[in-house]
């Protein structure tokens, strides 16, 4: 059987283009466009042959089927030959059972999806070993492209470097200075893109890296892409697996350029499309509150959406005040009954902590998605019994400069505060102190 996918404007204009054409806008409308896939052919095959195939791969050494995404590629990118995959082994990330977690939210069955737990420590992987084996496919057959650029707020490009260097091209990355990590800066350096701090926000890097597209050779690799949407795709295949193909009742997941929440749509979509699941959870959005146009657009019943200036915030791979993807997170929203919160300095700061305290490490981009989730569980909107997913984005690793000024009182809270206690190497002091913190109530999460 050989299946086949396409490019479509997602306002519906006619006509499509194969999936290795340059092309990034509809050039009719300059709207969106999206992987349109043969679903005939996919049809084909029945759900429960597809879920065989899917669990057969899962996790398996077979080249390239151990990567979480290319197990799944009939449904990703099916033109994409043997020897152009460049994976390194994204997906299958741990969906980690947060019981303490949930259960002092009231909640019987909180999990959170670990996408973070990934080689370059975000869940862009999924969707740029997609991009980058696309690419590598098109340089194969002549197309001429000389380098791939992105800009970013650390996790794409630092992504972009790694897939990019393990296939042999050019990455080059345009960056907001000064308002990224350290570690997601020098993932590129190390890499070796060419890597430019530019001293504007993110939105600012993103409209020259548009033009830049426009230069012979360039090619880009910002999430208006589709092809990075269909490998991101796969978490929401994945979560539904992992739960032996039962769909959760809820996901929650961060948004900023809002195309993780369109992918985690258009995988749902595709599994009812193919009757892999007769329900849908639902999906709820959380934003920072100082980076909220969608919770805004929400707010006014969808009326009308308008870009914001995106003010600082920890969260910073969310600080976007002008997403690409608007669009498409609309639609997936209507259809899965969605809902948007957003989450102030001090709340997402609180929930990552709470959460680390119950043996997670998280991202405050997390702590936002945590945050949403609080107050919808207040609200009641969130049951009891309901088994809940979180969408966890990035490696808190990638964020310790975040944790450490939160215990150490520098952050718009410190309510869970732990900091170390500097003492001189006496017993006597040494035992008073830790007997001491004994009586304290340290290990309570909240
Ligand atoms: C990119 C990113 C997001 C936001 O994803 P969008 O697709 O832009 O909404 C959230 N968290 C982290 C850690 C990210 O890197
Ligand atoms: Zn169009």
């Amino acid at each position: 059987m050989t299946y086949s996918a396409q490019l479509r404007c997602i306002a519906g204009c006619p006509g499509g283009h194969r999936l290795d054409e340059i092309v990034y806008r509809c050039r009719a409308c300059g709207g969106l466009l999206e992987v349109a896939h043969d679903l005939e052919a996919l049809r084909a095959r029945s759900a429960a042959a597809w879920m065989k195939l899917f669990d057969d791969r899962y996790k398996r050494t077979t080249w390239p089927f151990g990567s979480g995404v290319w197990g799944k590629r009939e449904w990703v990118a099916p033109h994409v030959r043997d020897e152009n995959v460049v994976s390194l082994d994204e997906g299958g990330t741990n969906l980690f059972w947060a019981d303490r977690y949930g259960k002092s939210l009231g909640l019987d069955e909180l999990w959170v999806k670990l996408c973070g737990n990934s080689h370059s420590g975000s869940f862009k992987d999924l969707g740029m070993t997609v991009l980058v084996s696309v690419v590598k496919q098109m340089v194969q057959d002549g197309a001429p492209i000389r380098a791939i650029a992105c800009a970013s707020t650390g996790d794409t490009s630092a992504s972009l470097a790694a897939y990019c260097a393990a296939a042999g091209l050019r990455a080059v990355v345009l960056l907001p200075a000064g308002k990224i990590t350290t570690a997601q800066l020098v993932q590129p350096i190390a890499h070796g893109a060419t890597v430019l701090a530019l001293d504007t926000d993110f939105d600012g890097c993103m409209a020259l890296v548009q033009r830049l597209a426009e230069e012979p050779g360039v090619y880009l690799a910002n999430s208006m892409n589709s092809l990075r949407l269909e490998g991101q795709k796969t978490v929401a295949v994945e979560i539904v697996q992992q739960f032996d193909w039962e769909a959760p009742d809820w996901v929650f997941i961060p948004g900023g350029n809002l195309g993780n929440v369109s992918a985690l749509g258009a995988g749902f979509d595709m599994m009812i499309e193919l009757g892999l699941l007769s329900k849908r959870p639902r999906i709820c959005v959380a934003q920072a509150a100082s980076a909220n146009p969608l919770y805004l657009a929400y707010k006014r019943g969808w009326d009308q959406f308008e870009p914001v200036v995106a003010q600082p915030t920890e969260a910073s791979a969310i600080r976007i005040g002008n997403p690409v993807s608007f669009a498409k997170a609309i639609r997936a929203l209507q259809r899965h009954d969605g809902v948007v919160e957003q989450a102030t300095e001090e709340e997402l700061a609180d929930a990552a902590a709470v959460a680390d305290r119950t043996g997670m490490f998280t991202c405050p981009h997390t702590g936002v998605a945590l945050a949403a989730l609080v107050k919808l569980r207040a609200a009641g909107t969130v049951e009891p019994g309901q088994r809940v997913v979180v969408v966890s984005t990035a490696n808190g690793l990638k964020f310790t400069d975040f944790k450490v000024r939160y215990h150490d009182g520098q952050l718009a809270s410190d309510t869970h505060r732990n900091a170390p206690i500097a003492l001189p190497a006496e017993y006597t002091k040494v035992r008073d102190a830790v007997l001491g913190s004994l009586d304290t109530s340290a290990a309570e999460p909240g």
